[in-house]
């Protein structure tokens, strides 16, 4: 990375650690992830702030300290591979989940983001993630069940067909909710499902829509 940006990203993971990220190899791979590659040009000179960025399209990359709880959460529960991912958008939590998972599934519902996003993953030279243009809110039934499931949009209701394709003993991480939305664990543990409130978050909305 070059220099500039190092130090932007060593005071950005000083930062997720005052907010209370503990997991020092979510931190660390965070560190070593380049999120300038995953931003536009005009706004390069805020990849490595703490906030969510426009990429394009109405979208947004999330915010990096959302991006290492999310990922936090799942690993705290011992989930070690087969996730599935709804929201490509950038491909940057993608980057991050590729580096601590073995398999990583992941769904967006405007192609011209999903192209990008394979792109920038194949620069960083991560290949143990399959991309899909499709509806999240359908998941990906023929590679399921996943052990862990992170959602990057806001759902308005609790996607069914995503709790089905839960594995025992894995974990959905979702936002939850409209204009007051919850950032939510779902466990599904010996054959029952239970949920936890984890934050209260603000994503763009998960789409129930024709994909584009
Ligand atoms: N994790 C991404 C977040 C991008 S914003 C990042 O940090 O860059 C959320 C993404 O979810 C957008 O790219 C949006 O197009 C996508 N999305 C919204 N509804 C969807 C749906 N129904 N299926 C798949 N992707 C969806």
């Amino acid at each position: 990375m070059l220099n500039n940006y190092q130090r932007s990203a060593d005071k950005l993971m000083n930062s997720l650690r005052s907010q209370g990220i503990q997991d020092e190899e979510v931190l660390n791979v965070m560190h070593n992830t380049p999120r300038h590659v995953f931003i536009d040009d005009v706004l390069k000179h805020k990849s490595y702030e703490n906030t969510a960025l426009p990429i394009g399209q109405g979208q947004t990359i999330s915010q990096p300290y959302i991006v290492a709880k999310m990922t936090e959460v799942l690993r705290q529960i011992g989930i070690k591979d087969n996730i599935l991912e709804v929201g490509t958008g950038s491909g940057y939590q993608t980057a991050i989940l590729a580096q601590l998972f073995d398999k990583v599934f992941s769904i967006e519902r405007i192609k011209a983001l999903q192209w990008q996003a394979k792109r920038r993953l194949h620069q960083l030279d991560l290949y143990n993630v399959s991309m899909k243009h499709g509806d999240g809110w359908q998941g990906w039934q023929s590679k399921g069940p996943f052990n862990g499931i992170i959602v990057t949009a806001a759902a308005a209701t609790v996607p069914e067909s995503l709790l089905l394709q839960l594995a025992e003993g894995g974990a959905m991480i979702i936002p939850i909710g409209v204009e007051e939305q919850v950032l939510t664990l779902f466990i599904h543990r010996n054959g029952q499902i239970t949920q936890q409130p984890i934050a209260s978050v603000k994503f763009v909305p998960l789409v129930a829509g024709p994909i584009i």
